[in-house]
């Protein structure tokens, strides 16, 4: 299995995020990669690279998942939030303005020049610290999400993008839940545009991917898949529900799986493998995984109850499908064992594939 390493991760360093009113340290940490790769300097599953890929064809990459105009924004919203105060420099941008849409209400077609608004007309959640280096650490954790793809497009069995910030909230136009560029989404469309005629993502992180099912919603030549925490109580709270099946030409080519807060190995494993039979019906000739490990039963901000030992399994599950596969890095806040808990299950995968 070939990782594709960021080298510019830690570039992005949130200090704060909003939650229930109160500044929190950020959850989403450099060490929770430093932990991975140290796994799997200890526990080798392969070749740990940086990817090569051109700043021409990543913008490429990007804007074939994401809006013009988002990427604009993410790309001088630091030089702007600092050019609104200069003391901003030392405070990360977090939204504290939104327009909800309500008939008659805020305008959705205005274009606030000011940043302060411009934050909210683009991130959903105020969770979300945007940094100095916020959008050069994203641009190349997406080039190691286009560096995946095409190295499974060049006949590797599965490659893994080992990265943060993470991916699969980000949307076509809009950013939080810790991610801006939708690495998954970029791995998919890179794989689409390579050859395979249908791609397949199973989402396993414990939130879903709300990011992911929104690119592709329309669209039945990329079947999305999400198992996570019931968005009746669990975040994002506004998407993910199993009556979500896709629209348009992608009617049935959505299905989410929401469990209970609480939900142990068995029926979590009941639920990847009617998932998994979704992938096989629909005849998906290659497949990626957001892999979120905020599954496991330690993790401080989720609530499912999955231990160490079970991610052997998942990955052999995963591996079962007998496809081209591209990992993404997601979730995971328990930092000290999201190693282990990543490396349980791409092993798992390596060993049974
Ligand atoms: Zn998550």
């Amino acid at each position: 299995m070939l990782t594709l390493l960021n080298p510019r991760h830690a570039e992005h360093i949130g200090r704060h995020e909003m939650f229930r009113g109160r500044l929190v340290d950020s959850h989403e940490s450099p060490a929770r990669v430093e932990h991975v790769l140290a796994e799997l300097r200890r526990r080798p599953l392969g070749e740990l690279r940086e990817p090569a890929v051109g700043d021409n064809e990543l913008m490429s990459a990007l804007r074939a998942v994401h809006e013009p105009r988002y990427l604009d924004f993410l790309a001088s919203a630091w030089d702007d939030w600092v050019a609104l105060d200069p003391a901003n420099a030392g405070i990360d941008a977090l939204p504290s303005v939104w327009p909800l849409p309500n008939r008659h209400g805020f305008r959705q077609d205005g274009w606030p020049q000011n940043i302060a608004a411009r934050l909210g007309q683009f991130a959903f959640d105020s969770g979300t610290p945007l940094t100095a280096g916020s959008w050069v650490a994203a641009r190349a954790g997406a080039a190691c999400a286009l560096g995946a793809a095409r190295a499974v497009l060049g006949g590797e069995r599965c490659a893994f993008a080992l990265t943060r910030p993470p991916g699969h909230h980000a949307g076509p136009g809009f950013y939080g839940g810790y991610c801006f560029l939708n690495n998954a989404a970029i791995a998919a469309q890179a794989l689409r545009d390579g050859g395979p005629a249908r791609v397949a993502m199973l989402d396993v992180d414990y939130h879903h991917g709300n990011g992911t099912q929104t690119i592709f919603y329309e669209r039945a030549d990329v079947l999305t898949l999400s198992l996570h925490g019931d968005p009746r109580t669990e975040y994002p709270f506004f998407l993910g529900h199993a009556d979500e099946r896709g629209a348009g030409a992608g009617e049935g080519f959505n299905r989410n799986w929401p469990l209970p807060r609480g939900t142990a190995l068995a029926p979590w494993r009941s639920a990847l493998d009617e998932a998994l039979q979704a992938v096989s019906d629909v005849g998906a000739t290659a497949l990626v995984v957001p892999l979120g490990l905020d599954t496991f039963e330690g993790d401080p901000i989720s609530g499912f109850q999955l231990r160490s030992a079970d991610y052997a399994g998942i990955g052999a599950a995963l591996a079962s499908l007998k496809l081209p596969t591209v990992f993404t890095f997601e979730g995971g806040y328990a930092v000290a064992e999201v190693g282990t808990n990543a490396v349980n299950l791409l092993e798992g995968f390596e060993r049974a594939a």
